[in-house]
């Protein structure tokens, strides 16, 4: 497919769920990949409720799974002091290896065509796209959307305002054997300079997912020093820690996340999800923020596409406040967390303040998540 209608960069959960409905509304859909399905992804693997009625109307089927519904958040300080509270809309626990795959397979059987390559560039001129590929082919296109995630080569290529600067975000993942964490709880649980989520996923493994400021980290140097010696200063992830055994042979890591301001729009390529910005992974809803915004872009697409009359001027417009609309006010939250993270005392007093308020958690949680969103 030379000149599809759309063509999408990176099928991550933003640019497979905008591929499926675009494919559903009939459009002509080219997903570029860097990597090929399955992969794990350094993730805390809890998605929101928020998008479950519009997963299943794309047509995931996840009667297939055993899914643990979860509906109660934990938070715990470095000391261990513990506090619960019931999620409004709750959420479900399934693997990116998972999630990921079942969307790209279903999205193959709807006709969405995939190239497993790295894009390079893409350039506008004169209302079309040009996007080149690491293997020299050139593709040309009238949209594209970006969703390739939160640091890629292009970030660099559009010289983005985020990526001039450095991030001393760390994340590292693994699975572990069942160690008889609840299947309904997701659990914080904070330690010096960061924390790890603790959730079950679809197949009884334990998900545990940590974000940790470099700093700290490096005074390790290695994950299974950082586990025992920082991360288990939380008596709560000592205890699993001390228990638990790894699934992987070994964590899987990202450096440099960046939770600062993004452009919606570049270059009139609409961006979705981490591509357009990332929520602190503390307010558990990045995934539902990438695949709704993935939704928006989706749907002005198709009106573009469709009506003589909508120009890409109108689309762009339309997208940009949609996005601000519904996603500034949780990004903005998320920033302040980042900033509390960044100083250590204030993040415990914070930690320790709201472990000692259910209000204030509940509050918390709403201002971080959205309400269910339909087809
Ligand atoms: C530590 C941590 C824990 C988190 N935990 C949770 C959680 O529990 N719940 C939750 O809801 N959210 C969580 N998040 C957030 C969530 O992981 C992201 O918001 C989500 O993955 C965003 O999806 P995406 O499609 O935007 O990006 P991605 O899933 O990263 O997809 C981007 C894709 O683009 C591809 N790509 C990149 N560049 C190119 C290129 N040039 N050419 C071709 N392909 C390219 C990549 O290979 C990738 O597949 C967490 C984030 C972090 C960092």
């Amino acid at each position: 497919m030379n000149s599809p209608e759309v063509l999408i960069i990176g099928g991550g959960l933003a640019g497979l769920t905008a591929a499926l409905d675009l494919a559903n509304k009939g459009k002509e859909v080219l997903v570029i990949e860097k990597n090929l399905y399955p992969n794990h992804k350094v993730c805390g693997e809890y998605v929101s409720n928020e998008v479950l009625p519009y997963l299943e109307y794309l047509g995931i089927a996840f009667n297939d799974f055993q899914l643990p519904k979860i509906d109660t958040f934990q938070l715990s300080t470095q000391a261990g002091k513990l506090v619960q509270v019931n999620l409004p809309l709750g959420g479900f626990g399934i693997s990116r290896y998972t999630l990921d795959n079942q969307l790209y397979i279903l999205a193959k059987k709807r006709g969405v065509v995939f190239l497993f390559d790295t894009v390079t560039e893409v350039q506008y001129v004169q209302d079309n796209f040009s996007v080149m590929l690491s293997t020299k082919q050139k593709i040309t296109c009238k949209v594209v959307l970006g969703a390739f995630g939160k640091r890629s080569n292009l970030d660099v290529k559009l010289k983005r305002n985020f990526i001039q600067q450095k991030s001393p975000w760390l994340g590292i993942k693994s699975h572990y054997e069942n160690t008889g964490h609840p299947s309904n709880v997701v659990g914080l649980h904070n330690f010096p300079g960061g924390y790890g989520g603790l959730s079950k996923i679809e197949d009884g493994s334990i998900n545990f997912c940590c974000l940790v400021r470099y700093d700290d980290f490096k005074t390790e140097g290695d994950i299974a020093s950082f586990y025992k010696k920082i991360a288990s200063q939380n008596p709560i992830l000592k205890d699993f820690l001390s228990n638990a055994k790894s699934k992987f042979e070994k964590p899987l890591s990202i450096a440099q996340i960046s939770f600062e301001r993004k452009k919606a729009i570049e270059n009139h390529v609409l961006m979705c999800g981490d591509t357009a910005g990332l929520i602190h992974p503390l307010c558990g809803n990045g995934m539902a923020m990438a695949i709704h915004s993935a939704k928006l872009a989706a749907d002005q697409v198709v009106i573009f596409l469709e009506k003589a009359n909508f120009t890409r001027e109108d689309m762009e417009k339309e997208y940009q406040a949609l996005w601000e609309k519904n996603f500034k006010n949780r990004l903005w939250m998320g920033r302040q967390l980042q900033t509390l993270m960044m100083h250590t005392n204030w993040f415990n007093f914070g930690m320790n303040t709201v472990a000692n308020s259910k209000l204030m958690l509940r509050s918390l949680i709403r201002n971080t998540h959205g309400n269910p969103i339909l087809s």
